[in-house]
């Protein structure tokens, strides 16, 4: 990808701008971009540099991200409105192409990473709660007021803000900002290779911390990596603009990734900003169980639509039939009665009985957690609650959560948790 129309090759010490933002380190890439670490000579601070791909598509996509995210800068100059910030954007001629870049305010590890550190077991449920206020103050910004629709929200988009000052995080901390490219000095690539190496060590050592840290807890309610997590605030902030649109110009009838996706989406029924709630709904129940909520698979005989329309309906009962024959594909997956064409027979799993069954909520719990998630998964995307209603839910309010102390009579019961998945699905 590191040729004409691609990838613009960074390396540490590469100054961008007229010499304003030095390259320090890769911080991530997509399929677009890479992201790099830079620090900003003006202004004395860390930002995330995203070089887009030089080639015309990438640019248009790139120009696309950029109104968006000027819109989102524009109407919240407060930045506390937990949707990143842009701080600048310019254009990047190198042996590529033109790229343009955007600089953004640096953040911490997505929600993935936080998910990955609870080894999938998922947080404790009053951190889920900040969280789940963080995001839905996104959502409601960007609905309400903006009336942009992200499209893409899932954990991988969602970024940590440390409370410790992303300038002086321990990981970073010590480190001097690289200023310039140790080029045109005999012990240029020496040089370079030292700097590199300081930092990876310095990036292993701080990742032994938080293991060694993270493999001590493990009693009571809190899994481990929360017990490195303790005292820090959780908040963060929704990044990852590429896809968004405006409620009243959309541009892509097939939006979301596949997990995510709402029912209207697969059925082409058209959509609006509730696409959002279902996808902040699938956020939120990763984030508490460690699980995707659904991870649809084709197999034989059907598709992975029509199997994502039968995990669905199993997890929230039947889909009502003027929603499920109104879609512009209905007819590829429902008869006229409203029943799927080739998965005939469901296992229904309500959702407060899965979260007890099998993530082992105590019954409580699970009743709480349940009635704030299903009326987000309800079918009829008008009957959702649009992000601001969703704010005003006494669960975002409870206190002192149980969750992995008090188990449950039922959830002592084994269950057979592929058993119970199984479904019969026949062919055409
Ligand atoms: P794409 O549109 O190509 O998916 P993203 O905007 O999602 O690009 O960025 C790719 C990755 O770069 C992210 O997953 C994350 O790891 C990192 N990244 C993006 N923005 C920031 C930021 N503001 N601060 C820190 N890391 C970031
Ligand atoms: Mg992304």
């Amino acid at each position: 990808s590191y040729r004409k129309g691609g990838y613009h090759a960074v390396r540490v010490g590469d100054s961008f701008s007229g010499g304003r933002y030095i390259a320090q380190r890769k911080l991530g890439w997509g399929q677009f971009s890479t992201v790099w670490l830079a620090y900003d000579i003006q202004f004395s601070r860390y930002v995330a540099l995203k070089i887009q791909k030089s080639a015309p598509q990438f640019a248009q996509a790139a120009l696309h991200e950029i109104e968006v995210l000027s819109a989102i800068a524009d109407g919240n100059p407060s930045n506390n409105k937990c949707v990143v910030q842009l701080v600048d954007h310019f254009k990047h001629t190198g042996p590529n192409g033109q790229h343009l870049c955007m600089v953004l305010e640096f953040l911490g590890d997505s929600l993935l990473r936080l998910i990955k550190y609870s080894h999938y077991k998922g947080l404790e449920l009053n951190k889920v709660r900040e969280i789940c206020k963080c995001i839905l103050n996104a959502l409601d910004y960007l609905h309400r007021e903006l009336g942009i629709i992200h499209t893409d929200l899932k954990p991988e988009n969602i970024l940590l803000i440390s409370t410790i000052d992303p300038n002086k995080d321990p990981i970073r901390s010590g480190l001097t900002p690289i200023l310039e490219r140790p080029e045109g000095n005999p012990n240029g690539g020496a040089t370079m290779n030292i700097v590199e190496k300081q930092l990876k060590r310095r990036a292993r050592k701080a990742v032994a911390r938080i293991g060694r840290r993270a493999s001590m807890g493990g009693v009571g309610g809190s899994t481990k990596v929360e017990r490195c997590l303790d005292g820090i605030d959780m908040r963060c902030k929704v990044v990852d603009f590429g896809n968004a649109c405006w409620a009243d110009k959309q541009f892509a009838e097939e939006i979301q990734t596949r997990q995510y996706r709402a029912p209207e989406v697969i059925l082409c029924s058209g959509y609006s900003s509730s696409v959002d709630m279902w996808s902040f709904a699938c956020t939120a129940f990763e984030l508490a169980t460690g699980e995707m909520m659904f991870t649809p698979k084709s197999g034989q005989g059907f598709s992975d639509d029509e199997d994502h329309l039968a995990l669905m309906m199993e997890l929230l009962g039947k889909m009502p039939r003027k929603i499920a024959v109104g879609g512009a594909r209905s007819k590829d997956y429902f008869d006229r009665h409203g029943d799927l064409k080739r998965i005939r027979r469901l296992k229904y799993w309500p959702l407060d009985r899965l979260l007890v069954d099998k993530f082992k909520f105590s019954d409580n719990d699970a009743r709480e957690f349940s009635e704030f998630l299903c009326p987000l998964l309800d079918f009829a995307p008008e009957n959702r609650p649009t992000a601001q209603q969703c704010l005003q839910h006494p669960w975002l309010n409870i206190r002192n959560s149980t969750k992995n102390e008090v188990k449950s009579e039922s959830s002592l019961q084994k269950v057979d948790v592929g058993m119970s998945n199984l479904k019969i699905k026949v062919g055409k």
